[in-house]
């Protein structure tokens, strides 16, 4: 028989962000999303950065802005370890616009001092707070 819900946990190194009962979880993994439903086969995945968002049994949608970890998916259980999970709340949208101008503006130089990968991430941590906050 199919579990109907998952356990979800979310940590980051120093505490544990959410444990709660979902139906359903969207991973930002670095492959791109995944849609994880109870009874998912078990897997472990790299998570890139992105939203998670998980929906309650009440059908209430809530969101992370995650920025890599790993995840260990079971039938009845999904656990993150994340480097950072920010809550909505705790996201400051201007700061994230201005990351985002900052590193848009640094990619768009053409000198050769400039770290193009670091940012990139800027810009997806950036993308990713202005999204689980959008
Ligand atoms: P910034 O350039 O604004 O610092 P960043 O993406 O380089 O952005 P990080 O290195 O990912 O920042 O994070 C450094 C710390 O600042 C972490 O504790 C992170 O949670 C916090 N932080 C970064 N951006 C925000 C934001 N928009 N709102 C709230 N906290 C943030």
């Amino acid at each position: 028989m199919q579990d109907k819900v998952i356990q979800l946990e979310v940590a980051v190194p120093d505490r544990l962000v959410v444990d709660e009962r979902s139906i359903s979880v969207q991973l930002p993994l670095t492959t791109g999303y995944l849609e994880v439903l109870p009874g998912h086969a078990p897997m472990l995945a790299e998570l890139g950065i992105g939203v998670l968002s998980f929906t309650s049994p009440d059908k209430s949608i809530k969101k992370l802005a995650l920025d890599s970890g790993t995840v260990e998916i079971l039938p009845d259980r999904v656990r993150v370890l994340a480097s950072k999970a920010e809550r909505p709340e705790d996201i400051d949208r201007e700061r994230s616009s201005q990351a985002l101008e900052r590193a848009s503006k640094l990619l768009k130089q053409t000198s050769l001092d400039i770290d193009v990968e670091r940012a990139q991430k800027a810009i997806e941590r950036a993308r990713s707070r202005l999204a689980a906050t959008g």
